[in-house]
Parts: C-alpha cells; structure tokens; sequence
C-alpha cells in the first residue's frame, strides 16, 4: 500500500498534474456547478433551475425527478403528477446512459464530505476499521421502500443528508451539521468508504440503473500493471477492481461491469501504466487476455 505523499505521484510525474486529476478536477467542478445552479434562484433571483435535487425545473421547462424519491412517495401512496413521471424518466434515461451511480461521484453534495473524509484517512495513515458488510446497503435499501407502505410516511426523507445537505444550503443547516460531522466520522474512524460503500440507500438505489449503463470503465491495457495498487487505494468502491485488474489467469474480462462503479474516473487519473480507459458497452474489450 501506499502513503498519502505517493499515491497518484508516479501518474503525476509521467502524466503531469491536470492529468493525472483530471476526473477529480472535473467532478469537483460538477458538484460545485450543480450547487451553484441551484442557488443562484434564492440568493440572485437568476432562475436557470429551481427546486432541489429531489424534484426541480430546468429553464421552466425541463423537469427532473429523484427516481429514488419518487418511489419512495409511491410506496407512500401518494400518486405524483404527471411531469414527475417525465421528470423520472428524463433522469432515469440520462443516467442509464453515462452510468447511475455517477449521482454519486458527479453530482450528489455528501461525496465531497465523504471524499474529504478519505483523504484525511489516508493523511493520517489510519488503517484500522471496523468490518461491516457491503450487502447492509441493500437491506437499508428495502427497510426505507417497506416502510413507506405500511406507514404513508417517506421516513427515509427526514434524515435522507442528501437531501438534508441541499435544504441546509438555502435554509440553514441548523441540526444537519451533526449529521454530515457523523458521517465524516464514521469515514475517517471506522470503516473507509463507509457511507457511499455500505449504508447509503441512495447509492445502491442508483447502482441498479448503473447495470444497464452504457459508460464503462475498462482495465484494457492491464498487462502494463505494475501492482501499484494505487487504483485500489483512490477506488470507493474497490473489491470491483480485482477481477478486472487481476483476472488474467481466471479469463475474467477486464471489463469494470459492476454495477458499483461511480465512473468516478479516479482509477483512470492515478494509473501511471494508463491500465484504464472510459469506453462505451459497445466498444469495451470484453474478451479476457
Ligand atoms: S492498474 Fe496496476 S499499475 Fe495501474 S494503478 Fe492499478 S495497480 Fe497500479
Ligand atoms: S472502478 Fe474506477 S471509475 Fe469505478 S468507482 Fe472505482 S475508481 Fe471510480
């Protein structure tokens, strides 16, 4: 493993600096533009987008609906209107295109704690971890659908820090603060990538869209692999990675087809070798070598 000082170094020195951080500049400036848009209403009164994420309007035309939202109200018995189903499908589509869990690395607020979170771990050189299984997210996941049936009540909404963290931007964070503090907490302290990798309903939510997206990563030149591990270390997500990188003796396709992957693109910034590259389904090197 490597330390915080030369994780990525060896992809900065061969690639430089912009390169080596491209996805991460890219998603960073995603997340801060996406916020940004949806201020500018409250604060200026420049209405491109109004709403939050859960629900909005773009330019007083487009619509855009959480499908994890919608259903939830569904579940609640509450029956939406109609520009919620073209709001639902408009996202639904554009996200079975470029890749669902790309909500998660592109767009939503919470990642840039969780992001922080894992630097600093990684700063700080804290290894130790308490063992929580990723399939908790799932059960999460089916408790906040159940609920809603029997109770009428989105009791998932109420602490959702998604949510929370984009109402807090216009009205106040008040309480919410103690909410992303424990999340960024449980981050740094007791399980890395511990709220996007096991309990966030969101993300999973999003990852069953991801298993029909058409953006891919893929380990297509993994014989240049040097066992850097850096990939590994940056990967939110990096039990993923094995099977692509390492497969060559089992025949599994280098091919990152887990419905898990952000396309975040941090594997493809820190690889030094360029062992990665963002391909479509069509064109991705499916066969093993
Ligand atoms: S693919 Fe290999 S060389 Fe590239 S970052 Fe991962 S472990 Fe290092
Ligand atoms: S495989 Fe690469 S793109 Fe996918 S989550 Fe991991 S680092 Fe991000």
């Amino acid at each position: 493993m490597r330390n915080s000082n030369s994780l990525g170094q060896e992809a900065i020195n061969k690639k430089g600096f912009f390169l080596a951080n491209r996805f991460l500049i890219l998603r960073r400036l995603s997340q801060i533009t996406i916020l940004t848009l949806f201020l500018l209403g409250p604060l200026l009164g420049i209405w491109i987008i109004q709403g939050n994420l859960s629900s909005s309007l773009l330019l007083d035309v487009i619509p855009f609906t959480d499908p994890f939202v919608l259903t939830q109200s569904m579940m609640a018995g509450h029956i939406p209107i109609s520009d919620a189903f073209v709001g639902f499908a408009i996202v639904v589509l554009f996200y079975l295109v470029i890749g669902g869990r790309v909500f998660c690395s592109w767009v939503c607020p919470v990642n840039l704690i969780t992001d922080a979170a894992s630097w600093c771990r990684r700063a700080l050189k804290l290894r130790k971890e308490i063992i929580i299984s990723r399939q908790l997210r799932y059960w999460i996941l089916a408790m906040v659908m159940i609920l809603p049936l029997f109770t009428g009540v989105m009791s998932w909404e109420m602490i959702n820090p998604v949510s929370a963290l984009h109402r807090g931007l216009f009205f106040g964070m008040g309480l919410g603060w103690i909410l992303f503090f424990i999340i960024f907490a449980f981050d740094l302290l007791a399980v890395e990538h511990g709220w996007c990798g096991h309990l966030c309903p969101v993300g999973v939510f999003y990852s069953l869209i991801n298993r029909f997206s058409l953006i891919k990563i893929d380990a297509k030149n993994r014989a240049k692999c040097t066992d850097c591990m850096d990939c590994f270390e940056v990967c939110p997500e990096p039990q993923i990675l094995k099977g692509p990188v390492y497969g060559h003796n089992k025949n599994i396709a280098t091919l990152v087809n887990d419905m898990h992957c952000t396309n975040c693109g941090r594997c493809v910034d820190v690889c030094a070798e360029d062992v990665f590259v963002i391909t479509t389904l069509f064109n991705a090197n499916k066969k093993p070598h």
